[in-house]
């Protein structure tokens, strides 16, 4: 059995539902209640890929740390691929993700010298009052190199078991 070990970051500012995601995808479930431990940490899930090849995939969440927006670089290194997150009713938060995709084209180099792929989430979809329009999203998304954006929402579980089946058919992964 070979094992691989994927590490994939999970960026964005605080409170747009970071935590609770890994909490979901990890476990399955959503808790209004949970936070992780201040602090860098990663979460664990294994991934019987095919009959000879594990993943073990690492989430790592910048839980507590968002006010920096600038992350050093043991958070970064070895990372294959990131996803960032918004809140779509925090025009802020939004905005933000042009200093965290900066920090990350800077910082998170693959060997091959790109920077880590990433994925853009609009999260907390499930909410009436949003304030970021998914034409702006749209723009902001090519014009600043992600992947790929997707609308989530963690509470309602939309798309959450989708981006890492995206993450995990990227071409730095393989
Ligand atoms: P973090 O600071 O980015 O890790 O954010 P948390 O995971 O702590 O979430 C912040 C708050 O948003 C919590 O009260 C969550 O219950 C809530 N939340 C997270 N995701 C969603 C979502 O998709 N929809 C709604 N309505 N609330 C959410």
């Amino acid at each position: 059995m070979t094992e691989h070990l994927l590490k994939i970051l999970i960026v964005g500012d605080g409170n747009v539902g970071k935590s609770s995601f890994v909490h979901r995808y990890v476990n399955g479930q959503f808790n209004k209640t949970y936070k992780m431990t201040v602090g860098v940490d990663f979460s664990v899930k294994l991934l019987h890929w095919s009959d000879k090849e594990k993943v073990r995939l690492q989430l790592w969440d910048v839980a507590g740390q968002e006010r920096f927006i600038s992350m050093t670089r043991i958070y970064y290194k070895g990372a294959l691929g990131c996803v960032m997150m918004f809140d779509v009713t925090s025009a802020s938060s939004f905005l933000n993700c042009r200093h965290w995709k900066q920090d990350l084209d800077n910082k998170a180099i693959l060997p091959n010298g790109h920077s880590i792929p990433c994925i853009l989430l609009a999260n907390k979809c499930d909410l009436a009052q949003r304030v970021v329009s998914a034409d702006s999203i749209n723009r902001f998304s090519k014009a600043n190199g992600f992947v790929a954006w997707m609308e989530t929402s963690v509470k309602d579980n939309t798309n959450i078991g989708e981006i890492l089946s995206v993450m995990s058919n990227l071409d730095s992964v393989q």
